[in-house]
């Protein structure tokens, strides 16, 4: 008998039937309160009716045309929805299916604006598992290693982990600035630099908010020695962060925002933005690929970016990531193992260390294994793999933040005695 590949390793045993809201249903019956929300994708909760019925809809009128051949409705509306959310200045979008798409079409445009080589990411980021966005990933030797050689001319400079480092933030954002600086005078000179690719939030790295003064330190760099500025907002975009973009919750604005994942509540599109006179310095034909944007996921987008805007779902995030926040708090509080509670929003996340404050990826495991006996789903993260993250869909209530925060507190004690 044919098997899945044994790569599509399952953290738990769960086999969905159906889903909505918070709530997936095992096909053995159980119900699971679903704090992945599929790394963050289901931002409108599962299956949110207004979100099917525009699919369903969409899928009888056409599913699929080439955008570079005929246009239709769905991405025109998209596109004007987008707008009403992006910085005004990224007046032109691109579309494509996945995060690493838009990512490998950002640097491509970087590369094809400057005429230069060079990438600058950070530490601990995630772009992606293509080979290029791999070589622009941090977030562990997994991602990377095993497939060289990964594209060249990418350089990574420190992120200011201020726990990790066991500093201050002030202290960590100097450094990594300083360091910055010396990469553009000792290795990576402005004259060589297209852009510098940034998450405004770590996803995959741990859920490490960037400091505010640290993003317009690189603003301010950018513009200096006019590299581009990439604002990788597939994890923390769409509201996740009880922002519309991550970004917002500093003062600068990027040259290049990527976005994917929340953008249309699990359907597969993702677009960059970017000023018109950028963006028109990639040529007809260099970007794109064969399903960008989809016509039903393009709806689906729509109907996503209606049901945020007309159920306050970014205030919704703000408000519930609150609470979640004091719960972690709490929590934390009555367990030294727990070493930092952080994050933005409904993107919060516990990193877990050992009595003598190492990292404990151990336990951060044993918490996610534990918590589905709970019948509550988790993710782990962390370039060490020592953060648990929790990001319920933007839809989340009181009550289910409350019943999800009881069995974490259960699953934290069980992980801990077991
Ligand atoms: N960028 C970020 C910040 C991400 O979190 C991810 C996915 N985890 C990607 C890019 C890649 O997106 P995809 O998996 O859709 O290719």
């Amino acid at each position: 008998m044919t098997a899945l590949s044994p790569l599509l390793k399952q953290a738990t045993p769960v086999v969905v039937d159906h889903a909505l809201g918070s709530w997936i249903w095992s096909t053995e019956g159980e119900r699971y309160l679903d704090f992945t929300t599929g790394i963050g994708v289901t931002s409108t909760g599962h299956c949110h009716p207004r979100v099917v019925a525009a699919a369903r809809e969409q899928t009888g009128k056409i599913i699929h045309a080439q955008y570079t051949t005929v246009m239709h409705l769905p991405l025109i509306s998209l596109t004007e929805k987008l707008g009403e959310v992006l910085p005004p200045t990224l007046d032109s979008i691109f579309y494509a299916n996945s995060g690493s798409e838009a990512v490998e079409a950002s640097i491509r445009l970087a590369r094809m604006a400057t005429g230069r080589p060079n990438i600058i990411a950070f530490h601990g980021g995630f772009h992606g598992r293509t080979v290029a966005a791999a070589a622009l990933t941090s977030a562990g030797t997994k991602f990377r290693s095993g497939f060289s050689p990964i594209m060249g001319g990418v350089h990574i400079a420190p992120f200011p982990y201020a726990f990790r480092y066991g500093w201050d933030e002030e202290t960590a954002i100097d450094f990594a600035l300083r360091e910055l600086d010396y990469l553009l005078q000792t290795i990576s000179s402005p004259a060589d630099t297209a852009g510098f690719i940034v998450e405004p939030v770590l996803g995959d790295g741990g859920y490490l908010p960037a400091p505010p003064r640290f993003l317009e330190g690189l603003r301010e760099r950018a513009n200096h020695h006019d590299i581009v500025l990439i604002l990788d907002e597939v994890q923390a975009g769409v509201g996740r962060t009880g922002r519309f973009w991550g970004h917002q919750h500093s003062s600068i604005s990027p040259d290049i925002l990527i976005t994917a994942k929340g953008l249309a509540s699990g359907f597969p599109i993702s677009a960059i933005a970017a000023p018109v006179e950028l963006m028109s310095k990639a040529w007809p034909g260099s970007q794109g690929g064969t399903y960008g944007g989809n016509a039903v996921a393009a709806a689906a987008a729509v109907a996503t970016l209606e049901v945020i805007h007309d159920e306050h779902l970014v205030e919704n995030a703000s408000i519930r990531g609150r609470q979640l926040r004091e719960g972690l708090d709490e929590l934390k509080g009555s367990n030294p193992l727990i070493g930092e509670v952080r994050g933005l929003g409904l993107m919060q996340a516990m990193e877990f260390v050992t009595d003598a404050g190492e990292p404990n990826q151990r336990l951060a495991t044993a918490v996610q294994q534990v918590a589905v006996e709970h019948n509550l789903l988790l993710l782990t993260c962390g370039a060490l793999g020592n953060v648990v993250r929790i990001i319920p869909p933007l839809t989340v209530t009181s009550e289910e933040i409350a019943t999800g925060l009881d069995r974490l507190r259960a699953a934290l004690k069980a992980a801990h005695d077991g």
